[in-house]
């Protein structure tokens, strides 16, 4: 991507600094503007769905199902905001004790200001778009940066965004790191930022020069529990669904999974009749497994880690330079200290581990990175409560996998190494929002009279303020 002149980077700033205007005008206060800009969202989202589809479909080539499921979770965020925003904007009641019973306490939402979103190329419309419904409910205005490697999508978000909504609130900039890098000099209200590990502590340094407030949406090593009675079937079914769709780019795949030597001779097997379920003339030419890497770095890379594996690839192993196409692959007698287990795959690659116990498996996944996700198929509820009490990941999934981050209910984000912040449904609102915490103190002087100077030193004055205070 070509780096800008000083008159196209003056001609940017130009269009970040009109977006900090629009929230200075203090249009985006009123529920009104942000209604009619979720309406045109709406619009967007309707009008040019299939536009949206083809743009995902070129650089991704995802299956039609696939492109639905991104598509409705940016609708579903906008209904939601629809039918919740405007309550969402309320001031929050709080009780303050008999120190506070003639003042009124609340905790006021105002929006942050002018945010800068930047998104990832896997999900190249949604994780830049659901964040930016969060900021147009909790009344922000955004500078949106979808990611540049998506080539068509962003493209498509550039040129047709704009008509539809207000687009000196919501400017829209495609850049490669050399241009993100200066748009990250800029000062923002919050930065909310969707990718890797390594590029999130750079944003996150960027950041604090300005002590911006930073919502880190990234990704790590997401391990899948395999319990030994399990029904491995239905296992094999789940986990497999989780790993092939978007053909393993996706933040919240299981990344690999842990089991006992004779989980996993009776898994392998189950795995391979899921396959063939799944794709009875094989993933190359079905239509519901893509298969393409983004790019051919991100082809060479999972090829290159095919290579040096010192695992046993039981399933798939086939690959295409010319289409950047990679099958889904099953490796199994994979360590801990084996290049695949280096980091966070993102591809459809499935790693297993064989470990003695469960307490095994939970000392490996303490070895690495806190996780976006976490996976554990069992019925053995206490296993499920250990893994649920002692496995530190961003959200967690007992017997399925990916989809506990579709209920707008719960928040989605990570911790530790896997990120910083949520947004979804209502979290999405809150974190685009500051609680102003705001007491109105009521006209009768009574209970206020013993704080003042001068001081009674009368002990007695004292203990009836100390037990005012307790109240
Ligand atoms: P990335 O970190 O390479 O890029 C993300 C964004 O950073 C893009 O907008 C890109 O233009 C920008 N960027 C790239 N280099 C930069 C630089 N030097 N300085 C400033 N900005 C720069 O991530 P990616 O490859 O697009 O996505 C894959 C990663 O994202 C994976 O690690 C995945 O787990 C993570 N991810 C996380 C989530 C989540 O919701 N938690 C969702 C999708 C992907």
């Amino acid at each position: 991507m070509a780096a800008s002149t000083d008159a196209e980077w003056a001609a940017k700033l130009a269009r970040i600094n009109k977006s900090k205007d629009v929230f200075k005008s203090g249009v985006t206060r009123s529920w009104e503007w942000r209604e009619t800009q979720l309406k045109q969202f709406l619009k967007f989202l309707d009008n040019e769905k299939q536009a949206i589809f083809d743009a995902i479909k070129a650089d991704l080539g995802r299956p039609h199902l696939e492109l639905t499921i991104e598509w409705m979770n940016m609708k579903n965020a906008v209904n939601f905001m629809l039918k919740n925003g405007k309550s969402m904007m309320k001031d929050e009641k709080v009780s303050g004790g008999m120190m506070n019973m003639t003042n009124s306490l609340y905790r006021h939402p105002e929006p942050l200001g002018t945010v800068l979103i930047m998104g990832a190329w896997n999900y190249p419309f949604d994780l830049c778009l659901n964040p930016l419904v969060g900021a147009i409910g909790a009344g922000c205005t955004a500078i949106v940066k979808p990611s540049e490697v998506a080539k068509s999508s962003s493209k498509m978000i550039y040129d047709v965004l704009p008509k539809y909504l207000d687009p000196d609130a919501f400017p829209v900039f495609v850049e490669g790191p050399e241009g993100a890098t200066k748009m990250l000099k800029e000062r923002y209200d919050l930065i909310f930022f969707t990718g890797g590990t390594k590029i999130g502590k750079i944003v996150y340094k960027a950041a604090a020069e300005h002590l911006t407030p930073c919502v880190l949406e990234l990704g790590g090593q997401n391990p899948c529990w395999v319990d030994d009675g399990y029904d491995l079937n239905l296992a094999a079914k789940r986990i497999l669904f989780g790993k092939v769709i978007n053909s393993g780019q996706i933040c919240i795949a299981p990344n690999y999974l842990l089991c006992t030597k004779s989980t996993r001779d009776r898994l392998v097997p189950e795995l391979k009749k899921i396959f063939s379920e799944f794709y009875p003339e094989g993933p190359k030419i079905s239509d519901c497994y893509s298969g393409k890497m983004v790019t051919e770095r991100h082809y060479k890379r999972l090829v290159g880690l095919l290579g040096k594996t010192k695992g046993k690839v039981v399933h798939g192993g086939n690959f295409d330079e010319k289409t950047c196409f990679i099958e889904p692959t099953v490796v199994t007698d994979v360590t801990m200290d084996d290049i695949l287990m280096e980091e966070e795959l993102f591809g459809p690659i499935l790693p297993i581990v064989t470990v003695d116990n469960f307490d095994d498996a939970l000392s490996k996944v303490h070895s690495l990175e806190k996780p976006l996700a976490a996976y554990c198929f069992a019925h053995d509820k206490k296993i499920i409560n250990r893994w649920v009490s002692e496995v530190s990941s961003g959200g967690m999934c007992i017997n399925d996998t990916i989809m506990h981050i579709s209920p707008e209910t719960l928040p989605f984000g990570g911790v530790g190494e896997s990120g910083i912040g949520a947004y979804h449904g209502k979290a999405s609102f809150h974190t685009f929002s500051h609680y102003k915490s705001v007491m109105d103190v009521g006209t009768p002087q009574f209970l206020l009279k013993r704080r003042s100077a001068p001081y009674s030193n009368d002990p007695a004055n004292s203990s009836q303020f100390e037990w005012l205070l307790k109240q």
